[in-house]
């Protein structure tokens, strides 16, 4: 018996959900971790473009059990996914259902034909730095909402100042028309950390703080903080 393709069913429940107005469905918006043919983090991508490549079969679901990490191709995936949702009655993880199929979103894919690892940075902008300092304001240490928050050029650009990792900060606006167009020094202001350009992305840095992403950390050594989010 051949497997209904899955893509076909969330198509539809994807189209039905944009004809109706509605977002997508939250589980094809977790994210997942992509490794490359020899194990290695190159990629963080959606729940829903993981299952692109999966019903492709250019990918396969790396799934952490009982201590170890099983790998499933899609069929086998779809199968265990049945088969976890029959018999648990609570599975822990992201879910997505459709009128027939029940399947589980993976939190870990690898390529099957990829071996190189893509050269990539962390990306110099407003929600990167934001990420950083995670909304706090450098100078009195509070955080705000995205909306209540401006960048601070610590040296000001009127004085050389430059638009680096080392030079921008976060602040809150109080703090930023304080200090004005000063050195920390001349407005009597320390920063509550030296800002650096960050090792991995930011954004990657705030998923792994969350429970269901611990089994990335196993494929996230310091020699691979390239990731970069979409
Ligand atoms: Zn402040």
């Amino acid at each position: 018996m051949s497997m209904p393709s899955l893509m076909d069913r969330l198509d539809v429940a994807i189209r039905g959900a944009l004809t109706m107005r509605e977002k997508l469905p939250p589980a094809l918006e977790s994210s997942v971790l992509v490794l490359n043919r020899l194990y290695l983090a190159i990629h963080v991508v959606s729940a829903y473009r993981a299952f692109c490549l999966l019903s492709k079969n250019v990918a396969e679901v790396v799934d952490f059990e009982d201590g170890q990490f099983v790998s499933y191709d899609f069929a086998s995936w779809q199968e265990l996914s049945e088969y976890r949702a029959r018999h648990f009655q609570q599975v822990d993880g992201d879910w997505v259902r459709t009128v027939k199929r029940t399947i589980q979103v993976p939190r870990i894919i690898r390529l099957l034909y990829y071996d190189r690892i893509p050269r990539t940075s962390v990306k110099f902008n407003r929600r990167n730095i934001f990420a950083r300092d995670n909304n706090t304001c450098q100078y009195c240490g509070r955080r705000f909402p995205t909306s209540e928050l401006s960048l601070d050029h610590v040296i000001p650009r009127s004085r050389g100042g430059e638009s680096t990792w080392e030079n921008v900060v976060c602040a809150c606006l109080e703090c930023n028309v304080r200090k004005g167009g000063r050195t920390p020094k001349e407005a009597g202001m320390t920063l509550i950390r030296k800002p650096e350009k960050p090792k991995r992305s930011p954004i990657l840095a705030q998923k792994l703080t969350q429970a269901k992403y611990q089994s990335w950390k196993a494929f996230l050594s310091e020699a691979y903080w390239s990731v970069e989010l979409k």
